[in-house]
């Protein structure tokens, strides 16, 4: 499995990063600003496995051995760190630079010695910190995909077919049908609706059959003492010496990105640690191996991040001509009924079954492309993973899997992403006239589409604050 980094910022939060669906970077870039926000919760990232999903999966530049022994010494025997590149990271952080990874690569073993007490405080046996750490060494092509650059970008819809896909709706109804009664127990239990579940499932590893092959000790432990989010990594070995202490999971099962999440809906450590469940009751939590502990663990989760039962994540809806544009923003929250008198019409039709509910809108491919109320169950899931693109596509294959429709309006596919040059030349641009876009930083969040919608008013386009071709060659003409 090959994991595709993004442009790193330091002080971003890395589970963000991970989390991102890969070579996406027109995903994450829209969602840039709001990552940043987003940071605390956390959790568990696709990045790799969408990256797969996507993608196909091929084994981790040749080197099974990598990921058969979570001890690793034959690993370190068999093929050694030398797969790094040895290369500086692009985001020019002093952790990322050569000689600082290889200064840091030197010291791994005593690093890891210095995290032994902390790891007793916890309750880690001295004999499972052994197993797990004797000859261990640093994983370092993991430098490499930290600070990996993508090279091209995807617009929205190019990101939502290829992860709602026909093929993943049909073995999803599969799934739902296979593991009905499963289903049943934790609806009733947590609230959850299983299609939300069943989605993630979908999209985080094709159902199982795309997991990372990496060793989730080596991947933490590599990044909790090499390069730049060190304090951020240090918690999650910790915490996977933990699970292992308490023998959860197996070390063999313990495989997965190499950021370190693993199981069929890609938890990290500290969020496996803190939301795991045993369903099935046999006194592990199994998020590996038991569909009932995977299912309630992922249900757990998004009860505890505010799921409301009953509700559905948000609506496509038609935004009518003239229609004031910054209104479309995630700030900006107001009832459905209110969004109505404005214009807004449920798409292909159909009445609002709650129109007390609290949304805000969004127009992701602007004046012309489908908008979206999104509701407090939106911005749930995006906790799962702080990007646009990646709730919607899971709410939209959530709906499928209920036996809903594709969205009833065209997305403007005549419009192609920004490539990642344009994406920086246009943020350069704005922030040469006066306009206010954050950090230039190539991804495209609430700051830069406010900074694109002044710059369209402005220049007398649509104030959508969509980043298209049009608007860059307006920019650079103006
Ligand atoms: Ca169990």
């Amino acid at each position: 499995m090959r994991p595709v980094g993004r442009p790193w910022e330091s002080g971003r939060p890395l589970t963000v990063l991970q989390r991102y669906p890969f070579p996406i970077g027109s995903v994450d870039a829209r969602d840039g600003d709001m990552m940043q926000q987003a940071g605390s919760l956390r959790i568990a990232v696709p990045a790799i496995l969408t990256a797969s999903l996507l993608f196909g999966c091929a084994g981790e530049t040749g080197s099974p051995l990598a990921t058969q022994s979570v001890g690793a010494r034959s690993y370190a025997q068999a093929v050694g760190p030398s797969d790094w590149s040895g290369q500086s990271g692009a985001s020019g952080h002093p952790q990322m630079s050569a000689d600082a990874i290889r200064a840091d690569a030197a010291n791994f073993n005593q690093c890891l010695a210095n995290l032994w007490p902390e790891a007793a405080r916890r309750g880690v046996s001295r004999q499972v910190y052994d197993a797990q750490t004797q000859g261990l060494t640093p994983d370092l092509k993991i430098m490499d995909l930290v600070d990996a650059q993508p090279e091209f970008t995807k617009a929205f819809w190019e990101y939502l077919d290829l992860l709602v896909s026909d093929d993943r709706v049909a073995r999803g109804r599969e799934i739902l049908t296979q593991y009905r009664p499963i289903f049943d127990q934790v609806e009733k239990v947590y609230g959850v609706d299983r299609h939300i579940i069943t989605a993630i499932w979908g999209i985080e590893s094709k159902y199982s059959t795309m997991i990372g092959d990496r060793s989730v000790v080596r991947s933490t432990a590599t990044l909790a003492c090499i390069g730049r989010r060190q304090d951020y990594f240090r918690n999650e070995f910790l915490a996977t010496l933990e699970l292992l202490q308490r023998n959860d999971v197996t070390p063999d099962e313990l495989k997965g990105s190499w950021a370190g999440a693993f199981g069929p809906t890609q938890f990290m450590p500290t969020v496996y640690k803190q939301y795991a469940v045993d369903f099935d009751r046999d006194g592990r939590r199994d998020i590996v191996s038991s569909v009932p502990d995977l299912i309630a663990s992922t249900a757990n989760y998004f009860k505890r991040n505010g799921w409301e039962t009953g509700q559905t994540w948000g609506y496509e809806v038609e935004v009518p001509q003239n229609f004031n544009y910054l209104l479309a923003d995630r700030s900006r929250q107001m009832t459905i009924h209110d969004w109505e008198r404005l214009g807004i019409r449920r798409a292909g039709g159909k009445a609002f079954p709650n129109t007390h509910a609290r949304a805000f809108l969004l127009v992701p491919a602007g004046s012309q492309g489908p908008g979206f109320l999104m509701l407090n169950n939106f911005r749930v899931i995006m906790r799962y993973n702080p990007s646009e693109a990646y709730a919607l596509a899971i709410g939209h294959l959530a709906d499928r899997l209920r036996g809903g429709e594709a969205f009833v309006q065209a997305w403007p596919r005549h419009e192609r992403a920004l490539s990642v040059a344009e994406r920086a030349e246009m943020q350069q641009l704005l922030s040469a006239k006066g306009f206010d876009i954050g950090e230039a930083d190539g991804r495209f969040g609430p700051k830069t589409r406010a900074a694109i919608r002044d710059f369209q008013a402005r220049a007398g386009l649509v104030p959508d604050g969509f980043a298209s071709t049009t608007v860059l060659a307006k920019l650079r003409g103006s």
